[in-house]
């Protein structure tokens, strides 16, 4: 027995290669905390999800690898705290994790810095005792006191050159599974440890730090008169041109909208991510600062303010009229909350209510969000048949995806019409609405699907050719112009309330001024 014993002590006292000892941390590390994730991805994976499942634990067990190597090799003592601390840390996560099935999202992060001391204690257990003896602080004393023999630098250049290599080949095997990864990355990422946790927690301060950025006012407006006016801008969402009948397209996708004498523009998206297009929508010029977006700047001269959202991404709103999908459930429950017709459920008693001089309703819809095009519309928007249901779009067949994609339209020619037909009943002041898209979309041209993923300039036309179109119940004309984009928008609102302000830029209002009036008559 005792020379066991003495055997062991040997072992433990001879050094151990670095690239051996932070192999059994990388090892250790995925064994240890990571069933949930595994479990998970087996879980949800679409068929036998063999690979994916290989893959995300070899993907831990080489990234959790070349960390270690770093952080033991280039701080040594230092690094290996570190790394102790992060086991215990992780512990604690997944006693979390396991016990109360929640996900460290960012969300969860921002609530446990938003618990107070009294509420925390609650949670300590036994159980959470023991997680972290066993699971943290065992572990820790190991990665602290085992002798480690350094190496070589050029150990550590191979060890992480090598990691970096197997990161980049199973990147490759799952080219196909990025969509699927995309879709749950949420989770995913809420279950690797220590990323979750830390990288989490960086998102909600930074999220934080965003809401309570303070916006630039803009200067005053002044009215420059006071006829009732009520303008709706409704937002699209990954709506493009060229599927809409109205801007040429074959198939007939406007059948609503093609009576109701609309103006189309052509029209260029300037970003082509939900957040930085819909506040370029919002935005009175291309900034990068947090300007005064203009529901903000509407509410604060005045202006009643409704926005309408079964949406997200947009600057913080500062305005009391704000209406989300659970709020519209709340106030319309036996409307459809599945769609975006909530969206429109109720609008003409809103307007009735509104007995502001100028009243301003933002409309942000989702309709034309992929992957799931199919899911986005009610059975009887259903046109265009067969229509794809797999989220995988790569390997989706083209014509059902874009049959999908086409009755998201056909839906959207539904919702704008709507409203249109509510404001054609207003009578008490002069209405007007303005589409506009956030940006558009890619459906498989060149192998590319959906958007988002490169700067507008360098984006494919099917992403950035977006429609503007505009129903216009006052006696004001509509200019003719080659072109409009993002920019128009708060020019053109202001325009139509009849509020002038400094920056106010009359080149960007779609409105004809008094004087373009005449001259387009004369043209005649
Ligand atoms: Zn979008």
């Amino acid at each position: 027995m005792e020379k066991k014993i003495n055997c062991v002590k040997a072992w433990f006292k001879r050094p151990l290669g670095v690239v051996f000892f932070n192999a059994i941390i990388a090892l250790f590390t995925l064994v240890a905390y990571h069933k949930p994730l595994l479990d998970y991805v087996a879980d949800n994976v679409e068929g036998s999800g063999v690979v994916i499942i290989l893959s995300f634990a070899l993907l831990i067990l080489v990234f959790d690898f070349m960390f270690a190597m770093l952080f033991v090799r280039l701080m040594r003592m230092v690094g290996r705290v570190i790394i102790a601390l992060s086991l215990v840390a992780n512990a604690a996560a997944l006693y979390f994790v396991n016990s109360y099935e929640v996900l460290l999202t960012r969300d969860v992060m921002g609530n446990l810095f938003n618990t107070r001391v009294s509420e925390a204690s609650g949670f300590l257990s036994v159980d959470m005792f023991i997680y972290i003896v066993l699971l943290g602080i065992l572990p820790a004393l190991y990665v602290l006191c085992r002798k480690v023999e350094y190496g070589s630098w050029g150990s550590l250049a191979k060890s992480v050159g090598g990691s970096l290599l197997g990161i980049v080949l199973l990147a490759v095997v799952n080219i196909n599974n990025v969509l699927w990864i995309d879709r749950n990355a949420t989770k995913i990422g809420a279950l690797i440890m220590p990323w979750s946790y830390i990288a989490n927690t960086a998102r909600h301060f930074h999220k934080q730090r965003m809401l309570n950025r303070e916006e630039i006012r803009l200067p005053d407006a002044v009215f420059s008169s006071e006829e009732p006016s009520l303008m709706v801008l409704i937002i699209g969402e990954s709506a493009r041109s060229a599927n809409f009948s109205l801007y040429g397209y074959e198939r007939e996708t406007n059948p609503l909208l093609k009576n109701d004498s609309v103006k189309i523009y052509t029209a260029r998206a300037s970003a082509t991510s939900t957040t930085q297009a819909v506040k370029a929508i919002l935005d009175h010029k291309r900034v990068k600062e947090l300007y005064e977006i203009l529901p903000n700047y509407m509410y604060r001269n005045g202006v009643d303010v409704v926005w309408r959202t079964a949406n997200w991404g947009e600057p913080p709103l500062h305005i009391e009229k704000y209406r989300n999908v659970p709020r519209l459930r709340e106030l319309y429950p036996d409307a459809d909350g599945r769609y975006d017709g909530i969206l429109v459920e109720g609008l003409r008693e809103e307007i009735e209510m509104s007995t502001a001089c100028k009243t301003l309703i933002i409309i942000h819809t989702s309709t034309s969000h992929g992957p799931t095009y199919n899911k986005k519309y009610p059975v009887e928007f259903e046109r265009f048949a067969p229509v794809c249901n797999t989220v995988e779009m790569a390997k989706a067949d083209r014509a059902e995806l874009i049959n999908a994609y086409d009755n998201t339209i056909l839906y959207t020619d539904y919702l704008i019409h709507s409203v249109i037909e509510v404001l054609r009943g207003v009578d008490d002041r002069k209405c007007a609405m303005i589409y506009v898209s956030d940006h558009g979309e890619s459906l498989g041209e060149g192998g590319v699907y959906m958007h988002g993923m490169v700067s507008a300039s360098m984006a494919p036309k099917e992403q950035i050719e977006i429609p503007f179109i505009v129903w216009n119940g006052s006696d004001r004309e509509l200019k003719e112009l080659s072109e409009v984009g993002h920019y128009h928008t708060f020019h053109s609102v202001m325009d139509f309330l009849d509020m002038r302000s400094d920056f106010y830029n009359e080149e960007y209002s779609i409105f004809c001024a008094a004087a373009c009036q005449s001259s387009q008559q004369s043209d005649l």
